[in-house]
């Protein structure tokens, strides 16, 4: 069982239920695709704002491994590379959700390796 977190950004949170991206992740389609034959299980679905060290710490104590940074955190986050390096010391980290595999503006960063199944797009 891999376990999956999902770090959507704070302002969009305000109107977004978080739809699409549980969409992709019970479907294991697009960004979660990879984890086809894969069991998998959401432990956190959170947002960027607040104490994001505190939740992230949480996070490593429950036992997940992987974090998906959303979409909307690579469109719209100022600082998404920073964030997806830093949270890529203790995670493997995806970054997006779901929607295309590269932003219109903005590239796709990952941070691969800790565990071996991430490894495709
Ligand atoms: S990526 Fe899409 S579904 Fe997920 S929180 Fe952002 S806007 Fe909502």
């Amino acid at each position: 069982m891999v376990k999956i977190a999902i770090l959507i950004r704070e302002e969009t949170s305000h109107k977004c239920t978080g739809k699409g991206c549980l969409k992709s992740f019970n479907q294991k389609t697009e960004s979660f695709a990879r984890y086809q034959g894969t069991d998998i299980e959401l432990v956190g679905f959170f947002h960027s704002g607040g104490d994001l060290d505190y939740k992230l710490q949480k996070m490593k104590e429950a036992g997940v491994e992987i974090i998906h940074v959303s979409t909307c955190m690579r469109a719209k986050y100022e600082g998404y590379a920073e964030l997806v390096q830093r949270i890529g010391k203790d995670f493997d980290v995806i970054g997006y959700t779901h929607g295309s595999t590269e932003g219109k503006k903005v590239a796709t960063l990952s941070v691969t390796g800790k565990i071996s199944l991430v490894s495709k797009s």
